[in-house]
């Protein structure tokens, strides 16, 4: 399954987890979800247990996760939320009827539609792009400070002062890149 493919970045937060999966969009954008099947594997792996995807509930899905996008980095840069953005995001969760269901032992879990499934699961995703959006979790949008990265994502550190989407990949590559700065200055100086 996915092999081949870029693998997913796995994230706490669904919206922004979702809108990573186009990455490096300031540099050469690696698309994630290049397949319909792709997305579902997506979903299934981030708790929305689809069994299968058309190419038009792909367009519908790249569709939301670029209204987000577009979105959370206006609200991230403090600008006005740009009108189309916000009428995809509306649209998707107006027409997801998935249900949040109790397990025994106390997690939750979504129960999608079977003729929707993937249309339920964008209605989840939506709705919880909702909530950051409206400032109704504990948390602040902020932008990657990789030049090529740039993402929007949920800052839920204590200070606030998360500067990267993802420590494992943008902050480990300009973790490297300011050592290997560093290591260029020290033999200059010394030489
Ligand atoms: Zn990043």
């Amino acid at each position: 399954m996915g092999a081949g493919f870029p693998d997913f970045r796995l994230g706490s937060v669904l919206a922004t987890s979702f809108t990573g999966t186009l990455s490096e969009r300031r540099g050469t954008p690696v698309e994630r979800i290049p397949t319909p099947q792709r997305l579902v594997d997506w979903l299934v792996v981030n708790g929305l247990a689809v069994t299968s995807c058309t190419d038009a509930q792909l367009e519908l899905a790249r569709e939301l996760r670029e209204a987000i996008h577009a979105a959370a980095t206006a609200a991230a840069t403090q600008e006005a939320l740009p009108a189309d953005a916000v009428r995809v995001i509306n649209d998707r969760s107006a027409q997801g009827r998935a249900a949040a269901v109790l397990t025994p032992d106390g997690t939750r879990q979504w129960q999608l539609g079977s003729a929707s499934e993937v249309e339920d699961a964008l209605g989840v995703i939506a709705a919880d792009a909702i909530g950051i959006l409206a400032g109704e979790r504990d948390g602040k949008l902020a932008l990657c400070a990789s030049p090529t990265c740039q993402a929007a994502f949920f800052d839920t550190s204590q200070s606030r002062t998360r500067r990267w989407c993802d420590m494992n990949t943008c902050g480990n590559r300009q973790k490297k890149a300011r050592f290997l700065a560093n290591q260029r200055k020290n033999l200059t100086q010394r030489g």
